[in-house]
């Protein structure tokens, strides 16, 4: 029986995805989110320290990110991002102020390795094969234990991709979660991997543009209401409490719990969650990018990980940033500066700048909390999880928090 009213816990993109495919199959839907904002990890806000609206994070889809497409395109909001005509990525190596460029070749078949003015410099062809054993990775296994960690292709390459997907240093990862992503990336061709940014800010693609849809669906999201607690009957939810407010729920309603780990753990103890995280840095000078600097650029051998640039500012993230977490924001900020002085070509003082430290940005992609995300069903018919942290086969990442919400929909309101 399809439940008449269905309860979203968190408006993150999990939260947001739940939401907008069930109100799209006719359910009637209430978000109920704690802070006074929609977006939880991905969103926009006015920074008074910049005088512009700013992401929490620099965030990178991908062309193959097919939930996250889908997702767009039921709000509308697909052409928010942009992406260039093929997937090329721009890096320079700050050790030796080498710059190059991988070109890859939309087809599944990467003829472009082939080519050694497409592929990473001082690379060799076998080492681009030794990415197949990822594939076939051992379940439990850590990256280390799979392929070699070193070598021009590893530390040009694979190490940056691996870091900013897994958000954990690679050697340690989850060679299960690597091979997803290789497999939805590398494997799948470049029409798989154009990189795709909200250069108009994440709100505006991800998030606005479904809070619309919700509520031209007819349904609500309240605001400052954070589950406290729920209550539970012998197979079933029987109540949400916010403190102020509960509310009881019919035999046929339910409810989709899309808040972070630790707050879905405290809501429903017997749970098993993700337990370790890792920070993510991002680093923003306000300043107009040169002419002509490409829109994203990996960085190797540098604090700097990525380089975005984007309308008025120029934007650094730094993943499995925990090491970070002690030095001074000043401090970071002066030393982030001299890398992105040197990667954009500018002379002059350091331009206005924030740091943002997202100290718990997504769970550590370890084969041991990998070992503990739960699935999207429970032990209660009407609880079902959502969230970048529940098995979702993907590390932490906008398509799988969003296709997290899709599986919940579809186990609430199967098409
Ligand atoms: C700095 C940074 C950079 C990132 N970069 C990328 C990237 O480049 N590419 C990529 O794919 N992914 C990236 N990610 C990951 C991506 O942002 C997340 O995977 C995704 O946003 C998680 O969505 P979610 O809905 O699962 O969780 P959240 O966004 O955490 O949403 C959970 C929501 O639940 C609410 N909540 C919590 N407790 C309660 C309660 N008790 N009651 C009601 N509401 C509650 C929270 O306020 C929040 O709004 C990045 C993340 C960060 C932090």
């Amino acid at each position: 029986m399809t439940p008449r009213q269905i309860h979203i816990v968190g408006a993150g993109l999990a939260g947001l995805s739940a939401a907008v495919q069930l109100a799209s199959r006719g359910s009637s839907v209430t978000v109920h989110e704690a802070t006074n904002q929609a977006g939880g990890r991905c969103r926009s806000y006015y920074d008074s320290t910049l005088g512009m609206e700013i992401d929490n994070g620099n965030h990178l889809a991908l062309s193959g990110n097919k939930a996250a497409l889908a997702y767009l395109d039921i709000i509308g909001a697909r052409a928010g991002l942009t992406a260039p005509p093929s997937a090329s990525f721009p890096f320079i190596d700050l050790a030796t102020g080498e710059r190059w460029t991988v070109r890859a070749n939309d087809g599944i078949v990467p003829w472009w390795i082939l080519d050694p003015a497409r592929r990473v410099p001082g690379t060799r062809l076998r080492e681009y094969f030794t990415l197949a054993k990822l594939l076939r990775a051992r379940a439990g296994a850590t990256i280390g234990e799979t392929i070699s960690c070193s070598g021009p292709l590893y530390a040009r390459l694979i190490e940056p991709l691996l870091m900013s997907a897994l958000n954990t240093e690679p050697r340690s990862g989850s060679a299960t979660l690597a091979a997803a992503i290789i497999r939805e990336t590398l494997a799948a061709g470049g029409r798989n991997y154009r990189p795709l940014i909200a250069y108009n800010g994440l709100s505006n693609v991800f998030i606005a543009p479904a809070l619309r849809y919700i509520a031209d669906h007819g349904g609500a999201v309240n605001y400052g209401r954070r589950l406290r607690q729920l209550a539970f009957g012998a197979d079933r939810v029987t109540a949400l409490d916010f403190g102020d407010v509960s509310i009881p729920l019919t035999p046929s309603d339910a409810v989709v719990l899309a808040a972070p780990p630790a707050a879905a753990k405290s809501l429903v103890p017997e749970l098993t969650t993700p337990t370790e995280s890792r920070a993510i840095v991002n680093a923003h000078f306000r300043v107009v990018p040169p002419e002509g600097l490409a829109p994203m650029i990996g960085v190797v051998n540098g604090m700097t990980q990525w380089l975005f640039a984007f309308p008025g500012r120029l934007s650094v993230t730094i993943s499995a940033a925990d090491d970070l977490l002690d030095l001074s924001r000043e401090d970071l900020a002066r030393r982030i500066w001299s890398e992105v002085a040197v990667i954009a070509g500018l002379a002059g003082a350091m331009p206005a700048w924030q740091i943002v430290r997202e100290r718990r940005a997504t769970f550590a992609a370890l084969p041991r909390q990998e070992a503990k995300r739960p699935g999207a069903g429970t032990a209660w018919k009407n609880l079902v999880l959502a969230g970048d942290w529940t098995r979702t086969g993907l590390p932490a990442t906008i398509e799988g928090a969003i296709r997290s919400g899709a599986k919940a929909a579809e186990i609430l309101a199967p098409l």
